[in-house]
């Protein structure tokens, strides 16, 4: 790290805002020193705001059925492979309550783009747990949905939404996309989000086909303008049954340095440790809260169907009940100085 790189990181950490070219170059030329000082600042940052609590959101994987065909995604529609599966009402609120009876506080729903979720389903959902619940906090991640449905969801009760913007270059996008997907109908998606009012979460994958440092800086920069509540980054990894199965995977060197900076752009951010980064290193989730991440998000989905939802390869906590994972997370958590917070973990701006 030389003088001049130094300067970058400390206008980074003073003003919060860099030039595209300075991103790049940020990105570009770091080096284990960087990555350490960064790292070091990032979670000093974290720890200023959030103290030593990781908060953590509970996953019910609810479908796998998607009408969708993002390349790179193992569910995608095209995957004839893919053995498909979808919980009931019944189902997804029973899992809610052992999430509530764990202590977990945010109930995440997420899955395929499927067109058994109505606004009608989604929304009853939604009441159900919040009449059981009025303590909870639920986070949607359905993909994207018309403002209408989006605003439904919300008068419903729903408080968060997860949606990655998965790039910020448009043509990059078309790469990773089908032709009937577009760029600007995410991005309009998580507008409209943010303007009804729900903590928003966009995101990206690190190493995924055909990007760029350049592309990654209009990440850094979207996530810089847009000041997302919440930003999921992982690792791409390829699945077996995708156009995308002999690309190589990203690396955790660089997903960690992602999230060191994307702490120190934006400090309030919500950044889990996703398990995208504990499936490329069984250390990976420590070392993305030693770089500044501070959620993690234990699945809770029922065991015989985990293995199902299948984004990509390798996928790990597909075999372990929901309350190994609280235990195993726990004391991952621990190890490294820090603790689970049982609380709903909203943003603190
Ligand atoms: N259908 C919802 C939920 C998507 S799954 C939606 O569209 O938002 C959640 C995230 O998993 C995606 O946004 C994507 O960034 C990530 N993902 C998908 N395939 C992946 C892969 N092969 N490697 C790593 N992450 C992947």
């Amino acid at each position: 790290m030389d003088n001049q790189y130094k300067e970058l990181c400390e206008k980074l950490i003073k003003t919060h805002s860099l030039s595209l070219g300075e991103y790049e170059t940020l990105i570009g030329q770091r080096d284990e020193e960087a990555a350490k000082f960064l790292a070091g600042e990032a979670s000093r940052v974290s720890r200023s705001i959030y103290g030593n609590q990781i908060f953590v959101r509970g996953l019910i994987e609810i479908s796998n059925i998607c009408k969708n065909d993002c390349l790179y995604c193992g569910i995608r529609r095209s995957n004839r492979n893919c053995e498909r599966y979808r919980l009931s009402p019944e189902e997804i609120l029973e899992c809610a309550d052992v999430g509530y009876q764990l202590g977990y506080r945010t109930i995440v729903m997420q899955g395929g783009e499927d067109g058994f979720f109505t606004d009608e389903v989604v929304c009853g959902l939604i009441k159900k747990i919040k009449e059981a619940h009025p303590d909870v906090a639920v986070t949607l991640s359905l993909g994207e949905r018309s403002r209408e449905s989006y605003q439904a969801m919300f008068d419903a009760g729903a408080d968060r939404y997860l949606l990655r913007h998965e790039t910020a270059d448009e043509e990059h996008y078309k790469k990773l996309h089908p032709d009937f997907m577009s760029f600007q109908n995410r991005m309009e998606c998580l507008k409209n989000l943010k303007e009804i009012g729900y903590q928003v979460g966009c995101g990206f994958m690190v190493g995924s086909p055909y990007q760029t440092n350049a592309h990654l800086a209009k990440d850094l920069k979207f996530i810089e303008e847009f000041k997302p509540d919440m930003c999921g980054i992982g690792p791409f990894i390829p699945h077996h049954d995708t156009p995308f199965k002999d690309e190589p995977q990203g690396t955790v060197e660089l997903t960690c340095f992602l999230l060191s900076v994307i702490r120190l752009i934006y400090p309030p951010v919500l950044l889990p440790a996703t398990t995208a980064l504990g499936t490329i290193d069984p250390m990976g989730r420590e070392k993305g809260v030693l770089s500044g991440a501070n959620v993690i998000m234990p699945n809770l989905s029922p065991v015989d169907v985990r293995k199902q939802y299948e984004l990509y390869d390798n996928k790990i906590c597909t075999g372990e009940e929901s309350a190994e994972c609280r235990g195993c997370l726990e004391n991952r958590m621990r190890s490294i100085g820090y603790e689970i917070s049982l609380t709903r973990g909203d943003i603190q701006k």
